[in-house]
This record gives structure tokens, sequence and C-alpha cells, in this order.
């Protein structure tokens, strides 16, 4: 049996990174396991492997008959297709518990913290491996963008000390400019396809038997989407009866104002309203200081849907 660690479908940066170094972690110890990937790289995880010199994990979707370490989810619906062919080794995870279960005992380190990545610098404590420069360099930078420069929610003190830790391993002296490096990158949508921008951080979930799909994108400022809006809106449409869901949602994340304007298509014209108490104001729907998916719009959606 070969080992492979994976994160999500539609890989974010936190799935990529942890997964390089998880594997890396676990070669050190003596357990040979391969750093794998469901999708494509996003800008922004292309840019922090460039930067720090490395290649993207093996492409791989199909995982019947391997051992699989899971990170970064552990919902079925962002799971590799066939993981119920799979040995589940374990889950590194910072989101709420999914369905994803096991025929055999598992390792599971889950905490409600702001990224894997800071888990797994937990993990390397844990075993006394030391983390190579280059490691805790794209470590850190998957702790900004999955805190957004520490402005999440989701965001703790354990991920901004591990931050400092990594910052000085890594020797990089301002890690919150370096986030705003990121994020500039994450912000440069001019010249994309629109359903690449749609799909490019799309989670579908199922909340009581209903497909919901919420992607989102941040960036510095949201008038890089004044001239796309309607197109967006109009894919939206397009992707909800593909996929015969109940809604799809789309955030439009402004890092800097600490909020997020919401593109909606549901079969529920109240969902918004029953979620967050709010009413669209010129065909626009603000939410004011939201900027966590899974802390701030998953959580009152699956309420409605319970
Ligand atoms: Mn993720
Ligand atoms: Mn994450």
């Amino acid at each position: 049996m070969t080992n492979y660690v994976v994160g999500h479908k539609i890989p974010d940066s936190d799935s990529i990174v942890g997964a390089i170094a998880f594997a890396y972690l676990k070669n050190a110890i003596g357990e040979p396991v391969i750093a794998a990937r469901l999708g494509e790289l996003s800008p922004e995880t292309q840019f922090i492997l460039d930067k720090f010199g490395f290649e993207a994990p093996l492409y791989k979707t199909s995982y019947a008959g391997d051992g699989v370490y899971i990170v970064d989810h552990s919902d079925v619906e962002l799971a590799p297709d066939d993981i119920d062919q799979a040995t589940l080794l374990g889950i590194i995870d910072h989101h709420k518990l999914g369905d994803l279960t096991s025929s055999t005992p598992l390792e599971c380190w889950i905490r409600p913290v702001g990224c894997t990545n800071t888990v797994i610098k937990m993990m390397y404590d844990f075993h006394q491996v030391e983390i190579p420069k280059n490691i805790a360099g794209i470590m850190l930078c998957a702790i900004m963008s999955d805190t957004v420069i520490f402005k999440s929610p989701t965001c703790t003190t354990a991920d901004i000390k591990c931050v400092e830790a990594l910052a000085e391993i890594a020797e990089i002296d301002d890690p919150k400019a370096l986030g705003m490096e990121m994020f500039l990158v994450k912000s440069a949508v001019a010249g994309t396809p629109i359903r690449d921008l749609v799909k490019r951080d799309f989670k579908d979930f199922n909340m009581n038997g209903h497909k919901i799909g919420i992607g989102q994108l941040e960036v510095v400022d949201l008038a890089v989407f004044d001239d796309i809006k309607a197109e967006l809106e109009a894919d939206l449409a397009k992707l909800k009866a593909e996929g015969n869901r109940h809604s799809v949602l789309l955030l439009l994340t402004d890092i800097m104002k600490e909020g997020s304007e919401l593109l909606l298509v549901s079969d529920d014209a109240e969902l918004a309203k029953k979620a967050w108490n709010v009413e669209s104001k010129n065909g626009q729907i603000w939410l004011d200081g939201v900027l966590s998916r899974k802390k701030q719009v998953v959580p009152p959606l699956q309420k409605i849907f319970a």
C-alpha cells in the first residue's frame, strides 16, 4: 500500500502547502508519504511555491487501494471521489467535523485554529522535527492566506505565534507585507475566464440533503469586479442549474473594508434575510464584517436547513 496526503478539491494554499509540509514531516520520522493534490494550483499558491522553490504536489484524483491522510477538510463532498475504497490513515484539519469516517483506527489532529498549517507546526513540535527554511516559508504563507493576514475571526493567538516562529526560521522580516503581496496576486482577476473565477475557491456543501455551493474571492478592492459582476451572477445561475444545487453563493470579500458583498442565486428568495438578517440595497447585499466562509457563512446556512 502506498500512502498519500491530500487536501480538498479545488485546492487552496492551505491544502497544497499542508500536503507538502505533512509529507516532509512523515518522511522525516520514517513513514513514506507522498504529497498529492486534487486540482490545479491557484495563482496565489503558484506564487507561494515559486517564491520558495517548490514543485506542485502530484496530481492524483483516484485513491482506491491506497492509504490516505486528509488535510484541510473532513467532508466526503470535498474528498477524493473514491475515498471509500481507500484506507483513511488520518485527518489534520481546522474545520467543523465532517462526515468522513474510517474502517480502521486513525490519527486525528483537529484544532479550532485559523489554518491547517498551524496544526502541522504543532505536529513538528510534537515529533521534535526541525522545519526546513523553505517549508517554514510556505507554511507561513498558508497561514497568512487562511487567516486573511490575521484579520479573519478564525485567527487565534496560536496562529500568530506560529507565524512568529516560522518567520524566524524562514528569515522573513515582515510576514504581513508578504501576506499583502499574496493578496495583490489574488486580486489580479482581469482577463480570467468567469467560470474560473467563480470556481477558484468553491466548495459544495451537503446541508441536510440540499446541495449548496459557496465560492469566495478575496481581494484588496472590490472595484476589480465592477465590470464583471453581471457575468459572475449569470454564471452562478448556470452553475446552480448544472449541479442541481439549491443555492449558489459567491462572496466578494474586501479584505481592507473587512466585509463581503454577496452574490446569490437560490430556490429560497429569503435565504440571505434568514441567514444574516440583511436586505439587498440597490440590488446589492453587503455582509459587514463577514470574512470567513467556515465561521460566518456555513453555520447560519446550516441552521436554516437543519
Ligand atoms: Mn482550504
Ligand atoms: Mn484551511
